[in-house]
């Protein structure tokens, strides 16, 4: 019944269809409540845990991009009621997109971001999710996911861009994190596109457990093709500094 409600859903069935259609077949009535929980991921007949283990976890561009999220400004934690996966960022497009791709990921619909004072929160919560993503992140585990193909590797990038990176007024595009292993890794990413980079180098002298790299503004136009930003502040500024410089 549980697939069946998710089928309905996807094909664009109303509650009431819904429930007529699994009344046809099952010959019962679920209610409403159980449909909406279910079409939301709060409970399902798998207990939370709908990728029961990691090893049914399949690369795709959307977990690519939740990963690189998740090494940016994302966050796991564990509670009461199960191990979430989540972000909170003052973009709404930024969460809005991490929340659709993390509910593409989960085989539900996409997670609607909640607003708490300036802040865009969306949440999840998943066992499997959490085991590849909890703290400290492991580069090996998380390899086969992100290097899937080009496209993965992409949606990684772009995670973990629209988190840390930013564009300068003379077009360099800066990336930062506090682990130096990640922007080692990204710059590795980062040259499969032909894109070169410069550092990891100490943000400051004082503060050694803070990191950046950048793009000179020569790869920026095949940054802003391969990558890009989802975070629109960012973006336009990628787009301004490319227009004035006559190379978009
Ligand atoms: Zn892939």
């Amino acid at each position: 019944m549980y697939n069946d409600v998710l089928k309905l859903r996807k094909r664009g069935l109303s509650y009431t269809k819904i429930r007529e259609e699994i009344y046809r077949k099952y010959g019962v009535w679920i209610d409403a409540t159980t449909i909406s929980n279910w079409l939301r991921g709060e409970s399902s007949p798998y207990n939370g845990r709908r990728i029961p283990s990691l090893e049914l976890l399949k690369p795709s561009e959307d977990l690519g991009y939740v990963i690189g999220v998740r090494l940016g400004d994302g966050y796991t934690c564990e509670k009461s009621h199960g191990c979430i996966i989540g972000l909170q960022a003052k973009d709404k497009e930024f969460v809005e997109e991490f929340g659709r791709r993390l509910g593409n990921v989960l085989g539900r619909e996409p997670i609607i971001p909640w607003k708490d004072a300036r802040i865009y929160i969306a949440e999840a919560t998943s066992k499997t999710l959490y085991e590849l993503l909890r703290k400290p992140v492991d580069l090996k585990r998380i390899k086969k996911y992100v290097e899937h193909c080009e496209k993965c590797m992409a949606a990684f990038l772009r995670g973990l861009f629209d988190s840390e990176g930013c564009v300068s007024e003379r077009g360099y595009v800066y990336l930062y994190n506090t682990n130096y292993e990640v922007l080692a890794y990204a710059k590795k990413l980062l040259r499969r596109f032909g894109i070169e980079s410069t550092g990891p180098w100490p943000q400051n002298k004082a503060n050694e457990d803070s990191y950046y790299l950048y793009i000179r503004a020569k790869d920026l136009p095949k940054f802003y093709r391969h990558i890009g930003f989802t975070v629109r502040r960012k973006q336009k500024r990628l787009e301004e500094y490319l227009k004035r410089t006559g190379k978009l």
